[in-house]
This record gives C-alpha cells, sequence and structure tokens, in this order.
C-alpha cells in the first residue's frame, strides 16, 4: 500500500498513537479513503475512563482494551502497526521507530501526533515505585493483583494484620481518584465483606475542582457517607512501606497507614512530545504539553499536527472528546473536507464522573447539572456509547449486571498468576 524511496518507506499519513485521538482521526480519514499508517507503542485501543472498572473486578481486561488493527480492520486503506516512535526529522518529514523486528524509518507527507500524556510525581519520581498508578492497562492489572492480594490475605489475619493490610490512601481527587475511592469501600462491603480504610487525599479545596460548586460538595457527602476520609487542601509530602505522610495548608503534618497507594494526581507529557518539540521549536507548557496553532499544526510546520493530551489549546481540558474532536478536525482538513488553517473549536457536550453504584455528577453546561441515581445511569450510557464493538458492549453490560445488581466481580476471574508476581515490590505481603 506504501511505496519505498531510497530505502525509506513513504505513507500519505501517518498518525502516532491509538488512542482516542489517534482512533478517531484514522476513522475520519477512512471516510475518504485517505491511504494511512497508525503507529502504536501498544497494541490496543484503550478506553483510559475504564481503567479504574478493571482494577476493581468490574470488568475484564479485554473489554476495554481490543486490538487496534482489528478496529481498523475494514479501513481498506488503513494500516495499524506496532511501533514505538524514538525519533523524527521534521525537515526531512521522517519517523524513526522500534519495532519488535529491529529500527524502522518511515516518510510522511502529513503527520498526526497523539501519543497522550503520563503521570507526574511533582518532582518526586520515587513515588512511581511506591504507588500505584492507572494509566494503562497493565497498571489496571497490577492494581487488581494488589486489591485480590490484600484481601485475601486479610481474610485469615490477625485483627491487626487485617486493618494494615485493607488500608487504602488515593492521592487526588479528580474523577478517576474519586472512581477509585468509591468503589474501593464498595468492594469491601458488597464482595468481600471486609472492613476497609479508604483515605482521599487532595491538594486543592474541593473533590472534583473542574465540577465545582453543588457538584463537588455532593461527591465530598457522597464518599464521606458511604466511609471514605476525604482530606482537602492537603499534600503528600512522603510515601515509605505501609505509611503516607502528608501535610495540610496550615502545616499540620500526619502519618496515614497504607498498605496500597493509588496515584492519581497531575499530567506530564514527554517522550514523542519532547522530540516534537525539539524538532520543530514548539514551546510547551510547563506540564510538557506542546503549545499547538489554533488549527493544531505544530511550530512552523504545516505538515505536522498534534491533539489530544500531549497539546494545549484555549485551556481545553485533557478529556477523551477533545482528543476525538481535535482528530476529527486535523483528519477533515487532511481530506479536503475543511479548508487548511481552519481554527479548532471545542464543542463542551458536559462532564461526568461516578462515586458509587447509583451515584454520580455530570455537568451538561452551567445550568443543567444531574447527581446521584439519574446521573449514574447516564454515566453507563455515554460510557457504553462510546466503548467500541458490540461484542465489548455486550460483555460490559452483562459484567455491570453481575457487578451492580448482583454482588459478582468478574473482572477477578482473570487475575494472572503472572500479574499476581508483579505487585509492587516492597509490599507487605503476609
Ligand atoms: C484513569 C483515567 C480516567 C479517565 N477518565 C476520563 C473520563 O471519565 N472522561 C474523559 O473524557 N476523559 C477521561 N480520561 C482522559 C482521557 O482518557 C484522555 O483525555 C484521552 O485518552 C486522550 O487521548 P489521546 O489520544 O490524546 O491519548 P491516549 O488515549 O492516552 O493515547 C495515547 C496513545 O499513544 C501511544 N504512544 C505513546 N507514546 C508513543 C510513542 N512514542 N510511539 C508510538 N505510540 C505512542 C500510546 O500507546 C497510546 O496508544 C481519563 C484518563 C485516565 C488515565
Amino acid at each position: 500500500m506504501q511505496h519505498v524511496d531510497a530505502g525509506i518507506e513513504t505513507a500519505d499519513v501517518v498518525i502516532v498513537g491509538s488512542g482516542f485521538g489517534g482512533l478517531a482521526a484514522a476513522k475520519q480519514l477512512n471516510k475518504s479513503g485517505v491511504r494511512y499508517v497508525l503507529l502504536s507503542g501498544t497494541p490496543e485501543h484503550l478506553f483510559q475512563p475504564l481503567l479504574y472498572q478493571v482494577a476493581t473486578g468490574v470488568l475484564a481486561s479485554d473489554e476495554i482494551a481490543p486490538p487496534i488493527a482489528n478496529i481498523i480492520r475494514h479501513h481498506k486503506n488503513g494500516e495499524a502497526r506496532l511501533g514505538t516512535v524514538t525519533g523524527i526529522d521534521a525537515d526531512a518529514a521522517v519517523l524513526t521507530y522500534d519495532t519488535p523486528q529491529g529500527e524502522r524509518k518511515i516518510r510522511y507527507g502529513k503527520l498526526i501526533a497523539a501519543t497522550g500524556a503520563s503521570q507526574s510525581y511533582f518532582g518526586r519520581d520515587d513515588f512511581a515505585d511506591k504507588t500505584y498508578s492507572l494509566k494503562t492497562i497493565d497498571d489496571a492489572k497490577r492494581l487488581r493483583a494488589q486489591i485480590e492480594r490484600v484481601f485475601e490475605s486479610a481474610k485469615d489475619a490477625d485483627p491487626a494484620t487485617r486493618e494494615r493490610l485493607l488500608s487504602f490512601v488515593v492521592v487526588g481527587a479528580g474523577a478517576t481518584g474519586v472512581e477509585v475511592a468509591g468503589q474501593l469501600k464498595e468492594l469491601s462491603k458488597r464482595f468481600f465483606h471486609l472492613d476497609v480504610s479508604v483515605t482521599l487525599v487532595e491538594g486543592a479545596g474541593a473533590v472534583l475542582p473542574p465540577f465545582g460548586g453543588g457538584l463537588s460538595e455532593y461527591a465530598k457527602k457522597s464518599l464521606t457517607r458511604s466511609g471514605v476520609e476525604v482530606m482537602l487542601d492537603t499534600f503528600v509530602t512522603d510515601i515509605e512501606v505501609g505509611k503516607v505522610t502528608v501535610k495540610s495548608k496550615d502545616g499540620v503534618e500526619r502519618g496515614i497507614a497504607a498498605e496500597t497507594v493509588v496515584w492519581s494526581a497531575g499530567v506530564q507529557v514527554g517522550g514523542f512530545a519532547t522530540l516534537l518539540a525539539e524538532a520543530t521549536g514548539c514551546e510547551t507548557d510547563r506540564a510538557g504539553r506542546l503549545l499547538i496553532n489554533p488549527d493544531c499544526t505544530v511550530g512552523g510546520h504545516a505538515d505536522i499536527f498534534a491533539i489530544g493530551d500531549m497539546t494545549s489549546l484555549n485551556g481545553y481540558p485533557g478529556q477523551s472528546p477533545v482528543a476525538m474532536q481535535e482528530g476529527r478536525h486535523v483528519a477533515d482538513i487532511i481530506r479536503g473536507a475543511t479548508r487548511v488553517a481552519t481554527p479548532f473549536k471545542y464543542w463542551d457536550k458536559g462532564s461526568m464522573a461516578v462515586i458509587s453504584r447509583f451515584s454520580a455528577v455530570t455537568r451538561v453546561n452551567d445550568h443543567i447539572r444531574f447527581t446521584g441515581t439519574i446521573a449514574w445511569f447516564a454515566w453507563l450510557a455515554v460510557h457504553l456509547f462510546y466503548l467500541v464493538g458490540f461484542r465489548n458492549r455486550f460483555a460490559a453490560i452483562f459484567s455491570w449486571l453481575v457487578a451492580f445488581i448482583g454482588h459478582g466481580r468478574p473482572g477477578f476471574d482473570e487475575v494472572e498468576k503472572t500479574t499476581k508476581a508483579k505487585v509492587l515490590a516492597g509490599s507487605n505481603a503476609s
């Protein structure tokens, strides 16, 4: 499909990344039969908003991470390849990428970069080895194995050991932190039937800060009612085995028992974004996000677009609808459906977050807001709609019925021995 010139393969369009932005761009290019190669460091298209449900045994991992090659198999002029981009020559329009078979090069007519973001530890990178994060499917499997290990070990343990094992601290009260904290409480009550301590630590003065006002207050009250201890205006200053040290805004320091620490605070962008910034002279913000042009091009290069979490434009949030809409926008420019240099405009359809079973918050706009059961069903419906593939949707509905109407956790059935062995070194396994 692509041709080879002077030893370097050439593609009309190269998309880097198989997440929300990359997939949306691929689907839009396919509408005009544009030839493209999609390179991704991971073989799957990952539905990150449901990672917490894999971590807590609600869903199985393959339900939220189908292979990208499968999803685009009907695109006649599209091809998915496993490859991590390690270099770019922006003047020659050539990418270098690593594959299981070795290093390769590809020349692009147009480039769409959509490589996402990773976790920030606010200068304490050592926290990465002491905490569980939720960015990749492997992260979710590792956390799930740890959760299963501590609950299983606690069953027959003496009261003091049980209390130690079942102590969780979740850092960051954004949507992921709130969802994880709420699910841990629900797991303990409805599945393992053991008491658990869950502390949610947040540096800002509110839970779910971007929602604000009544929705943040509702989320905090719901969490507190379910037994989660919510600590606002509080920062983590140290993490050691079994203990997290926190400091409140007024300077009071205290230690919290924590066999398991889940880190869901802060975003850092590096990797391919850094390479692109160096190659094009594009500026970045403090988190490393590319400060792209209004039409999503990068620096002075009309042939390079960057979208999604790796970028910053007009203060748009780092959320999947932004990545998808940007992906469609740049694909439309490339396929000639939108005029070159047209600025991207985000259509904000609202945000939602789950707190626990039958409890969620939904913000459609500044006036229309829901809480409780209606918001929870709206959340399920929206996530089902965006989940890729009929089989996955069907499997997810089945798993949700088992977990939310029944008392099961089908995801724990797939905890592999290998993942069990990979829980954090230093955990007090008993
Ligand atoms: C736990 C969690 C919960 C979330 N919940 C929500 C939510 O409820 N609602 C919402 O709207 N948003 C949510 N988000 C944010 C949302 O998932 C992101 O905004 C969205 O995934 C961004 O899409 P993207 O295409 O920019 O990047 P991603 O979806 O992160 O995709 C990045 C892709 O790039 C690939 N890649 C990275 N580096 C390279 C490289 N060098 N070479 C090749 N490939 C590379 C990766 O393998 C991956 O395929 C959540 C995120 C997380 C982590």
